[in-house]
């Protein structure tokens, strides 16, 4: 909370102030920046690390790589931005996402209102000047009318609480987290937990490192080979002679991806077609998998053909019958927990220094000066890395000490789950917009996709507040409800309800289960947002400048 000494109210008064104060560098705070510069407002940027990328510059652990394709895991507000960049992979790895993220902020001359090192602390909305305080670990404090989170939804790295942790007398590297000075793992003796996208990465690449890897597996996740391969120049061409146009169909698709997805049911067709179909997509790779027939998210028969078809071609790669079995996925529909795009996992448990533990029947016990016990057994480690996950979309968020009106706490607010109007806004908490925040389509979709079209929306709303000379944007509640309920009922229909995912917070313990992505898609989310907009931003009250406080104007 507010410290109110005599300084610190000093310091708070002469603090910077600008219209816009961003929080994060990554993709949105970027994009954010850009957007506020070319509405003719004051920015500035404040990020905790040292450089830009948000999750991609803090998750550089090996075999870090995007599981979306590069040609559309990039930006597409900028025609001559998408033709010059060349991603030299099908998947692009975390340092050359690392490389464009710095090849944007040089580009468009951001890095000058950028504060690096700079981790937010607090945020706090001081209701007789309608002005956002926010200070930093660094002491420092800024004032804006106008407060963006681009705080990213998978950026709070989830350390585990094991016992004795903190008594490891060796290196402890978590995936999301990973030291920015090289790390030499060869020879080591590691013990890697968690089996979800970052542990399917690093697993292989640990694997040809390490002395002997121990992989300590909780619950294990359906994974398709990711394909990843150098780029083709012809699809590269092909891309780029018709980019804007692929952009746009591919903000047709409920993920905002260009991809082809099947229309058909998939107990509409024989058991020989699906395997065919299921067969070609296997070959052709990647997490499109799931999207061979409409209702593999939504129907648990259609949707345990396509879990059985994955399940036998892990029994296929892996030679050990026993940890086949151990590595095959029962305990969730496929797709219900965020799908992962692998390269060689499950052929890395056929190597004679990789040894999968299996926590369910063995549970991890505590880790020790030299090494961690699971069930009776002891394992001698050099090295663990934790490949434990995120608090995710709301985690980032709740490390900020977020203030709003009458002194609600965003944490307080947010105590049964969070609750949001478009994902963009929160009553109580007047203009302060979130970025792929928690009920907008963020997780479920190409995050630069949701990203995009957010950053987009609120540069147009803080346009139209300019125009009218307004102080205050606020969600109301009644609106905010109305959009949670319909979040809620979305979700209610599909098969995302069935897995314990992060999705729902539940790796968090003590976060409430609630699931937070809106599943509608983005065609549907975007044009809702884009009606709200039109009709005078419905649901939002917005106060003008020459109203009175009292003449609250409800719009819509
Ligand atoms: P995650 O999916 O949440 O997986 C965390 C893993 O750690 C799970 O296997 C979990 O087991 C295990 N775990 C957590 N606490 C544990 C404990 N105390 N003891 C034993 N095991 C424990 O996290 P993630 O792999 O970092 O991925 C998160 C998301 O980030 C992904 O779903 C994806 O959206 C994104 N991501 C994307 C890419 C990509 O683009 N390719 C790469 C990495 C991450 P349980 O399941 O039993 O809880």
């Amino acid at each position: 909370m507010q410290n109110t000494d005599s300084l610190e109210q000093r310091s708070m008064i002469e603090a910077p102030s600008f219209d816009v104060i961003i929080v994060g560098a990554g993709f949105a705070g970027m994009y954010m920046l850009h957007l506020a510069r070319e509405l003719g407002l004051t920015a500035t940027v404040l990020e905790t690390a040292p450089g830009v990328g948000g999750t991609w510059f803090w998750n550089r652990y090996p075999g870090a790589r995007c599981d979306v394709e590069s040609m559309q895991y990039s930006y597409s507000f900028c025609e001559e931005l998408q033709q010059e960049w060349h991603w030299s992979e099908r998947y692009a790895s975390q340092p050359e996402i690392l490389k464009y993220a710095n090849h944007v902020a040089n580009r468009f001359d951001l890095l000058r209102d950028i504060r690096f090192n700079s981790r937010v602390e607090s945020a706090i909305f001081h209701e007789g000047e309608d002005v956002w305080q926010v200070s930093t670990d660094g002491g420092e404090h800024y004032r804006a009318k106008w407060c963006v989170m681009a705080t990213g939804c998978l950026s709070a790295a989830q350390r585990p609480n094991i016992p004795g942790l903190g008594t490891f007398k060796g290196e402890i590297y978590h995936t999301g987290n990973w030291p920015q000075e090289p790390v030499d793992l060869t020879g080591r003796k590691i013990g890697a937990i968690g089996t979800g996208s970052s542990g399917i990465q690093v697993v292989p690449e640990l694997a040809k490192l390490a002395k002997h890897l121990y992989v300590f597996q909780r619950t294990p996740n359906f994974s398709i080979p990711a394909r990843n391969q150098p780029m083709d120049s012809a699809y590269e061409t092909e891309w780029k002679q018709s980019y804007a146009q692929r952009r746009t169909a591919a903000r047709t698709m409920p993920a905002g991806i260009f991809t082809d997805i099947g229309t058909k049911s998939a107990l509409a067709v024989s058991a020989d077609d699906r395997l065919l179909e299921y067969e070609r997509r296997w070959a052709a790779g990647g997490t499109g998998f799931t999207g061979a027939y409409s209702d593999l998210l939504k129907d648990e028969d259609a949707n345990s053909t396509a879990a059985e078809f994955v399940r036998k071609k892990i029994r296929e790669v892996v030679t050990d019958p026993a940890v086949a079995t151990l590595l095959a996925p029962v305990d969730h529909p496929i797709g219900s927990k965020r799908i992962c795009a692998d390269t060689n996992y499950f052929s890395t448990f056929n190597r004679q220094n990789v040894t999968l533990v299996d926590l369910r029947s063995n549970p991890l016990q505590e880790v020790s000066e030299n090494g961690l016990t699971a069930g009776s057994q002891f394992y001698e480690l050099d090295t663990l890395v934790l490949a434990t996950g995120f608090d995710a979309i709301t985690g980032a968020l709740s490390k900020i000490d977020i203030v709003g009106r009458q002194a609600l706490t965003l944490k307080e607010k947010w105590r049964d789950g969070p609750n949001t109007y478009l994902g963009l806004m929160t009553s109580g908490f007047p203009n302060l917009f979130i970025v792929t925040g928690p009920g907008s389509p963020s997780v479920l979709t190409n995050v630069i996709v949701a990203i995009e079209d957010n950053v987009k929306w609120i540069a147009d709303c803080l346009a139209h507040l300019k125009t009218r000379g307004a102080e205050t944007i606020e969600a109301t509640a009644s609106a905010e409800e109305g959009w949670m309920e319909h979040v809620g009922q979305a979700a209610e229909g599909t098969l995302y309800t069935k897995a314990k995912s992060w999705y729902l917070g539940v790796n968090v313990p003590g976060k409430p289960a609630v699931f937070m992505p809106y599943v509608g898609g983005v065609p549907t989310y975007q044009k809702i947002c884009e009606e709200v907009a039109a009709d005078g931003y419905k649901g939002f009250v917005i106060e003008g400048r020459s109203e009175s406080l009292s003449a609250r104007q409800a719009v819509g």
